[in-house]
């Protein structure tokens, strides 16, 4: 008779850590999911027989490869590539390319293993992956970029298809490089099709694709509120980041009534208490994005801010909260902060920018707290509609995805209710959100047996 797996989470995390030494980003994300699938599968024989928390939490391939590019001074450079696949018993590998000076393979790990609920949660069929390299944009020229981009996508290319694994933009990579790595794919392939997303209108992208991960992250929040009959009109936010993410959570924020206090960078962080008005905003993507500018520069620009170097914004007072960076930049300190001054709901824009310690302080004093893997998967969803869309050999029109945009984050966070909701009022989103994703892709494993 087979003896089934019933070790408990701390003999579990044990095995987790021995099998991924160095791996903190990684082993910390599974950790935070199996606090709450231990919970769930206790009672559930056939998980544990299968295995299938242990099977998830092992990347079904992680390639790893050399990518040389010549620079503009003509020096050799050498960086190391990688691609996650992660699980894709619920379709095609799926999830963005970092590019990025602290990317390791234990943060592209734990970004495939995030993105593998989060894109479960959108309810479209796409399996969970990431990629990327430490490779560093800041302070290249557009050429180097290019090249760049073109060597990684020449061994990229043998590992994606649009029925294989789908990459998109993340960190460090937008619409520019998207179209480089597309440029180069289908140069070596001689194929037209949607192996990316995130791509420009003209060649296959989509509409509302650059603003849905900033949306989604506030029509998560909104929905969220009205658990409570609040609304957005009137509240003050503070948003790190000011990057695609973050400048589109503002302009949501502010189209909903809020007032924006915040954004940030790796230098710090700007603080306008007149409110990041739609103006300042336009202001603020036209500064980061095209003229590749810091944020320090707004308070030059509207004098009534404040920037503090070196500094997150967590210590501003605020109704609700949006970090938008990047991961583990808000700790249990801030966390704390946040909410000693009156934060009462927090959506994740980034992934896993809150860490473990802040994660259960959240938890612990029952605000409205939104994890990355529910919040910010707009982005990946809209990711998922431009895959329809490319198998189509169509464009829908930006109201349809409009609205298909805000359905799909009111049907996650119907999810994390179905799953988190603990009674008198206190919705834990995380373990809603946790338990969903691992459902869905749980039973389609169960499904195809021991592979
Ligand atoms: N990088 C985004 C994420 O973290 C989007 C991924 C995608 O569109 O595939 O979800």
């Amino acid at each position: 008779m087979a003896v089934s797996d019933h070790v408990d989470l701390p003999t579990f995390m044990e095995g987790v850590k021995k099998r991924n030494p160095y791996q903190p980003e990684f082993v910390q994300a599974v950790q935070e999911v199996a606090e709450d699938i231990f919970d769930f599968i206790a009672d559930k024989e056939e998980y544990h027989a299968q295995q299938i928390l242990r099977r998830i939490a092992e990347p079904d391939r992680v390639v790893s490869f050399r990518v040389c590019w010549e620079d503009d001074n003509g020096n050799i450079r050498v960086q190391r590539g990688w691609r996650v696949q992660n699980n894709n018993a619920i379709g095609p590998y799926k999830g963005g390319i970092r590019f990025h000076p602290s990317v390791t393979e234990s943060v592209l790990k734990f970004l495939a293993f995030e993105q593998t609920f989060k894109n479960a949660l959108t309810g479209l069929p796409m399996g969970g992956g990431k990629g990327g390299s430490n490779f560093n944009p800041k302070g290249k020229s557009v050429r180097e970029i290019m090249r760049f981009c073109q060597s990684f996508m020449t061994e990229l290319y043998r590992h994606i298809g649009a029925d294989v694994d789908v990459p998109a933009g993340d960190i460090g990579v937008g619409g520019r490089e998207i179209g480089f790595m597309f440029g180069q794919y289908k140069r070596i392939t001689n194929n037209f099709t949607g192996v990316l997303t995130g791509k420009g209108l003209e060649w296959g992208g989509s509409l509302i694709r650059t603003e849905a991960t900033g949306y989604g992250a506030v029509y998560f929040l909104a929905n969220m509120l009205a658990t409570k009959g609040e609304d957005l009109v009137g509240k003050t936010a503070v948003i790190s980041g000011s990057g695609n993410v973050a400048t589109h959570a503002a302009e949501k924020i502010v189209q909903l009534g809020g007032k924006v206090l915040t954004l940030s960078d790796s230098g710090g962080f700007i603080h306008d208490p007149d409110g990041i008005t739609q103006e300042k905003i336009n202001w603020v993507k036209t500064h980061k994005t095209h003229r590749r500018g810091r944020i320090q520069d707004y308070v030059e620009a509207f004098p009534a801010a404040t920037f503090h170097e070196g500094k997150t914004p967590w210590g501003v007072p605020c109704d609700v909260a949006l970090p938008c960076a990047t991961q583990n930049e808000l700790l249990g300190e801030d966390a704390k902060m946040l909410i000693a001054n009156g934060c009462r709901a927090v959506s994740e824009g980034a992934n896993m920018p809150t860490d473990l310690d802040g994660v259960h302080v959240f938890k612990a004093a029952k605000i409205l707290y939104a994890p990355g893997k529910a919040s910010n998967a707009g982005g990946v969803a809209v990711s998922g509609l431009e895959m329809s869309q490319n198998s189509e050999r169509r464009a829908w029109k930006e109201d349809e995805l409009q609205q298909m945009l805000k359905d799909i984050m009111a049907g996650i966070h119907s999810s994390c209710l179905a799953y988190g909701d603990q009674g008198g009022g206190y919705i834990d989103y995380v373990k809603g959100a946790n338990i969903a994703g691992f459902k869905k892709v749980a039973d389609a494993m169960l499904a195809f047996g021991v592979v």
